[in-house]
């Protein structure tokens, strides 16, 4: 595509319990703090990580009107040119500009975890808080698994993890964002695959920028990454970002979700405080029947020949697979984790509809192979394809129909 030539201006506006970036003809994107005043920000490189899913689906040149820090802003424009190099199909060039000044010279001793009170981030938490003590605060991200309007539900899931968190880490942040809105208004995200959660999760982190390290769990085993590739969150191009202080760290990565799984099983945890659920309607507890739940329960199951109590619903039927969507590569990823945990474990033969499911896998892998559009949802060719201006008349459609939600 080419390069970024259209320029757009971005401020910042910082107000006692929010935090507002203004990008020329985009709706404000609001980071809010309902439990703590806004952080006192010295560089912006936060808006940098909020725009850039954004300035590299349109190929805009951003100019930010906040100083960043110089560490942020080069992190920031190596890692648009690796994401374009990565989908030159998707991605255009982009130019972030900005002046630059030095970062907070007050430094926590303490790291800063992303925790969502799912499987990768609750293992990752325990595990090096026993190899290390309660070394990291957590930041919660209100706006991404549950939905910006949502306020009863996400209080639901900081009730559900707060012994956890009391337990694990020092002090609990949340930030509420509308990020996600602004990202699939323009279609940030590529066919198939998922990417702008690191970018919101890391935009966020950079809010606090006192921190030196924060610290982020795995999604995927290292050569699962391979297979999902492109993936937001993967080992290569984390290490990469910095902002300020502050280097992300992607930590356990060479484990797989059923290992993390089994760990958690038997760790004498509460595992109630897991909130795996799909279904917006019962987040944060585990309805059982969703295909989260469901392949999650497979996982259990296969790693340690139980399913936990956490589900509302603990039968894993014969036809369970069948609510795995193997057109997704993701999916098949898990799936596979799945089926080698119960040859591992002596299950495989026992486990029920366990042969009708790898056959699938099979059938599906080699399908994909064949063809690297396999699985690509008509829905999301249209959304890639339409032009911006269209994509925005048919969202505000949606929203006076109200069928979606409001920006
Ligand atoms: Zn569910």
């Amino acid at each position: 595509m080419n390069s970024g030539s259209k320029i757009a201006n971005c401020k910042i506006k910082e107000e006692l319990e929010q935090v507002v970036i203004q990008l020329d003809g985009f709706p404000a994107i609001v980071f809010q703090f309902p439990d703590q005043q806004a952080p006192t920000l010295q560089t912006y490189d936060f808006a940098m990580w909020a725009i850039l899913p954004i300035a590299l689906r349109l190929g805009l040149t951003v100019r930010f009107h906040q100083p960043m820090s110089k560490k942020g802003l080069d992190s920031a424009n190596n890692i648009a040119k690796v994401w374009q190099r990565w989908l030159p199909n998707f991605f255009s060039d982009v130019k972030l500009e900005a002046s630059t000044t030095d970062p907070h010279k007050d430094l926590s001793a303490k790291a800063l975890t992303f925790f969502s009170g799912g499987i990768d981030s609750t293992y990752s938490a325990h595990k090096i808080y026993n190899e290390h003590g309660r070394d990291s605060d957590s930041l919660t991200i209100h706006g991404m698994d549950y939905k910006f309007d949502d306020d009863s539900r996400f209080e639901s899931l900081k009730e559900q993890t707060q012994t956890f968190r009391e337990s694990i880490f020092g002090q609990s942040h949340f930030v509420k964002t509308n990020l996600y809105n602004v990202y699939s208004l323009i279609g940030c995200n590529p066919k198939g695959s998922h990417v702008t959660h690191i970018f919101a999760m890391f935009s966020c982190g950079s809010l606090f920028e006192t921190y030196a390290t924060y610290r982020i769990a795995a999604d995927y085993r290292l050569d699962q990454q391979l297979e999902v590739h492109p993936w937001g969150s993967n080992t290569a191009t984390n290490r990469l970002m910095r902002s300020g202080n502050g280097q992300l760290v992607t930590l356990d990565d060479d484990i797989t979700r059923a290992e993390k799984a089994n760990y958690l099983a038997n760790s004498g945890l509460d595992l109630s405080s897991l909130s795996i659920c799909v279904d917006h309607n019962i987040r944060p507890h585990n309805c059982g029947v969703c295909s989260k739940c469901i392949r999650t329960k497979a996982m259990f199951y296969a790693t340690t020949g139980n399913i936990p109590t956490i589900f509302l619903d603990r039968d894993l039927s014969q036809n369970w697979h069948d609510s795995i969507h193997l057109k997704r590569k993701n999916e098949r990823v898990f799936l596979s984790d799945i089926i080698e945990t119960a040859i591992a474990n002596g299950c495989y033969e026992s486990f029920p509809g366990m042969k009708e499911a790898h056959l699938k896998l099979r059938a599906e892998q080699v399908k994909a192979a064949r063809n690297p559009m396999y699985g690509t949802k008509p829905k999301q060719l249209f959304k890639e394809l339409l032009p911006l201006r269209w994509r925005i008349t048919f969202k505000r459609f949606q929203v006076r129909r109200g069928l979606a939600d409001t920006l």
